[in-house]
């Protein structure tokens, strides 16, 4: 995919994924509200925030009504030499009376058993193109693996933290809006990386919210405002880029 913004290669990039896509659906609220169309509509609402304050280059995963298994996804933010990855979705609520949004960091156990049940939803998008990643086992376990990987679950930790801060006022979290689970979409990534449940497609709250380009608007520039708080203080940190 095209990489947006800077030409200046030194600038980080923020690869946003939308989840699902084509032929997965992903999960559907009222009529015919899928949430593989709110996903898309904010990813690219969060594209054009981050493009639009023009210090950091984006690139998508996809910026179409286009199916990608879940390791594709990834594979896109490894082969670009991303920054940051963050991907989109809008679940169905576990519960009829759960509403608003939650962030996901990636964790080989679930915080909660809800937090496992979104994993295994989430991660089911690739039975429906007949591959089977999710139970696939890690081929390197060298201790420098693992304490790269700790690392990076701090960071993502740290980007999920900035999320949920500048998101208070417009985005309406969940009860319990910071969870982790194992997400086959974060789980070959060297980087960090959260995926943000927007809202519950199923929730007439959340769903009139999620439908809203206002809102959308809203919700991008907190998240970008996140990323743009998390990136800069890496910089200063010394960290690459
Ligand atoms: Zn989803």
């Amino acid at each position: 995919p095209p990489v947006e913004g800077p030409a200046d290669a030194s600038r980080p990039l923020v690869v946003i994924d939308a989840g699902h896509g084509g032929h997965d659906p992903g999960a559907s609220g009222e009529g015919t509200l899928r949430e593989k169309n709110v996903t898309l509509a904010l990813a690219l609402a969060l594209r054009d925030a981050l493009l639009a304050d023009g210090r950091v280059r984006v690139a998508l995963t996809r910026d179409s009504d286009r199916f990608l298994v879940l390791e594709e996804r990834a594979g896109i933010a490894r082969q670009l030499k991303a920054d940051l990855f963050v991907s989109i979705h809008a679940d169905a609520a576990e519960t009829p009376d759960a509403h608003g949004a939650t962030v996901y960091t990636l964790s080989d156990r679930g915080s909660d058993a809800a937090a496992d049940q979104v994993a295994q939803r989430e991660n089911r998008a690739d039975d429906v193109n007949g591959v089977a990643l999710g139970g696939k086992s890690e081929a390197v376990a060298s201790i420098l693996v693992d304490l790269s990987r700790r690392e990076m679950r701090e960071r993502s930790q740290r980007l999920s933290d900035l999320v949920v801060r500048e998101g208070q006022g417009p985005v309406t979290f969940h009860a319990n809006p910071q969870r982790q689970a194992a997400f086959v979409v974060l789980k070959s990534l060297d980087l960090p990386s959260v995926l943000v449940e927007a809202g519950y497609i199923s929730s007439p709250d959340d769903a009139r919210r999620l439908i809203d380009p206002a809102w959308r608007k809203e919700f991008a520039a907190r998240v970008a405002q996140a990323v743009e708080i998390f990136l800069a203080r890496q910089e200063a940190a010394g960290i690459a880029p």
